[in-house]
């Protein structure tokens, strides 16, 4: 406390002594007018560039593809004249925080400093990458003549309910057949204008640009340790999964190798929810099947959104505005391509917010409209914040608000208020059930959501080039998730495109982030709710449910509503009163659940890691 007061005292005493410049005085002066203006016209333009990717996404075509584009372009131009007006201001001298902030945010282009022709062809690709993406359609494993089917629904739920091993690795190739080659070229000429663009505002390359708005130098460094801390808990799930996956298809599973991609319930392997119903620690213990009882509770799609809001509304945070509901797509359209992949858009004129999710009634599209309301909710709280603070404090804590909200709702207490679990009784047994069932979500999640970038970390410094693109995306595959492709590949494959982030060129390690400050936001907002107290074990952390507490809404609203007006340490410390990011929520919320697996595994003799891979992914065809 002391040395928080010593430090306000010094800061005044600077920004005392410094103000009296008249010279900076009056530049600042005249900037905080300039910043007036360009905040408006910003707005404006973000908003018109929204509604032209909107129009585009929910219908593409080549009309709204054309217009997008050259709504980009326009944009694009003006962003440029601006920030010549911007870099005239000396704004690194200025004493004001706040309008410093503001210019140093506006101090970056960003791809807009680009010749206007490379501009172009960049969004050119990516758009029609995304197309590929959101148009590709696969053949029926049973049925070579139905070929209409699409990730989403079909794929994704083959993948989550067939225990067919053939039917899977079948769906997995198709997929992967179906998107990254073509994807292959325009990714490589991607890479190159996304490198260049960056060079232009004075990175070395896409990966450092991507990695500067954590604001801190130290971050590659930070997130590998938090991995290290977790992964002794990754570890012990991947041994005990595939010991049962084993125990399920027999050879195909190794005993002691990565695990086979294809079985593990995603198209991606990167949660493993769906294998839970042979995998159970307590399969005699089983409770509903949640898909099933929202479905036999007929559930819609407007009431799973509306359930959703419920909470957001309970502990005092805002609800969706009427123009959320009449613009929202919650479902997926019947005569018309769109891009499915779920989103949360805000229009930058403080009125307009949107979903686009094409909802079905399952548990994960029940976790996923809670995900993306997380996001309109933050739009919410800071939509009054100048433009350029319109944003997560990081990136993370955008993807981690609706997260941080469906902890509470899959807690056995809340999944009983909300009426789909009937048991009134909370064996450990049943306990120890719920807990390893989101830790197929979350703990699986963690390597995958680490080397999706450390992947094009490398490919934007040059480290990966394009003749070994796929190998590399192999060797950190099994590195860090220890799985393994069905069968061989080669470089004629370009597996990472069949991921959505990677053609859609948005990063991904703040899905790591937030996968950790989630747990440690949970542990913040139970402590304040009076629902977790540590060390006592009538108060765990895994059973908090913060619903209709407002006092812990209140404390996370205030980290919210600050939007990136702060660098992200400052708003993690108003919720958490902590300064970094901390795997130890995690850590404390699984406890339980890593106690029976060491135990578990012990007993079971299971080898724990893997040794490495025998499909020979590495043998390239050139
Ligand atoms: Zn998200």
């Amino acid at each position: 406390m002391r040395k928080n007061i010593v430090l306000l005292l010094a800061v005044l005493n600077f920004h005392y002594a410094i103000s009296t410049d008249p010279e900076i005085e009056a530049e600042e002066l005249k900037a905080r007018d300039f910043i007036q203006f360009l905040n408006k016209k910003t707005a404006e333009n973000a908003n018109k560039a929204s509604l032209a990717h909107w129009a585009y996404a929910s219908n593409i075509t080549d009309a709204n593809l054309q217009n997008q584009l050259a709504v980009d372009a326009e944009v694009a131009k003006e962003d440029k004249q601006y920030w010549l007006e911007t870099i005239k201001f000396n704004w690194k001298t200025f004493t004001d925080y706040d309008l410093k902030r503001q210019f140093k945010k506006y101090s970056k282009l960003g791809t807009s400093a680009l010749p206007e022709e490379k501009l172009n062809r960049l969004n050119k690709i990516i758009s029609d990458m995304q197309k590929i993406y959101s148009t590709a359609k696969i053949c029926a494993y049973d049925d070579p003549e139905k070929c209409n089917l699409a990730l989403e629904p079909e794929l994704t739920n083959i993948l989550a309910n067939s225990q067919n091993a053939d039917e899977l690795k079948h769906v997995w190739l198709e997929w992967r057949k179906a998107v990254g080659p073509h994807c292959r070229k325009l990714f490589e000429e991607y890479v190159d204008l996304s490198n260049e663009a960056a060079r232009l505002n004075n990175y070395t390359d896409n990966g450092e640009n991507w990695l500067d708005s954590y604001e801190d130098p130290q971050i590659k460094q930070q997130i590998e340790s938090l991995w290290e801390q977790m992964k002794p808990l990754y570890l012990q799930i991947h041994a005990y999964v595939r010991f049962q996956l084993r125990k399920k298809y027999g050879d195909i599973v190794s005993e002691k190798g990565p695990i086979p991609a294809h079985l593990l319930g995603n198209m991606w392997s990167q949660t493993w929810r769906n294998v839970a119903k042979f995998t159970l620690p307590y399969p005699e213990k089983k409770d509903e099947d949640l898909t099933e009882e929202l479905r036999k509770q007929n559930y819609t799609v407007e009431k799973i959104f509306r359930t959703s809001e419920d909470f957001f509304k309970s502990i005092n945070l805002t609800e969706m505005p009427e123009i959320f509901w009449e613009r929202s797509i919650l479902e997926k359209p019947k005569d018309r391509e769109i891009v499915c992949h779920a989103s949360a858009w805000d229009f930058f004129d403080g009125k307009d917010f949107r979903i686009k999710q094409c909802t079905e009634v399952t548990i994960e599209h029940f976790k996923t409209a809670h995900h993306e309301m997380g996001h309109i909710e933050y739009y919410l709280q800071y939509k009054n914040q100048p433009v350029k603070y319109r944003r997560g404090a990081n990136s993370g804590f955008h993807e981690a608000v609706g997260d941080l909200i469906s902890l509470s709702v899959q807690s056995r207490k809340h999944l009983r208020k909300l009426g789909l679990l009937k048991s009134e009784t909370d064996d450990p047994e049943n306990t120890l059930n719920n807990l390893f069932q989101i830790g197929l979500d979350k703990i699986t999640f963690l390597p995958f959501g680490y080397l999706m970038d450390l992947w094009r970390w490398d490919v934007f410094s040059g480290k990966v080039t394009p003749d070994n693109y796929n190998c590399k995306w192999w060797e950190l595959r099994e590195k860090y998730q220890g799985i393994e492709p069905p069968i061989n590949r080669s470089e004629a494959d370009f597996d990472p495109a069949a991921k959505y982030h990677i053609v859609a060129s948005v990063p991904y390690i703040r899905y790591f982030v937030s996968f950790v400050i989630q747990f440690q936001f949970h542990r913040a907002v139970c402590e304040k709710a009076g629902q977790y107290v540590p060390n006592d074990p009538s108060k765990p952390l895994y059973e908090c449910d913060i619903y209709q507490n407002t006092e812990a809404g209140n404390a996370l609203k205030k980290m919210l509503q600050l939007g990136s007006s702060r660098p992200w340490p400052d708003a993690i410390e108003v919720l958490t009163g902590q300064r970094t990011m901390d795997a130890s929520g995690l850590l404390e919320y699984f406890k339980p659940l890593q106690t029976w697996l060491e135990a578990e595994n012990k007993k079971n003799g299971v080898f724990i890691g893997w040794e490495t891979s025998t499909k020979g992914k590495n043998v390239m065809i050139k």
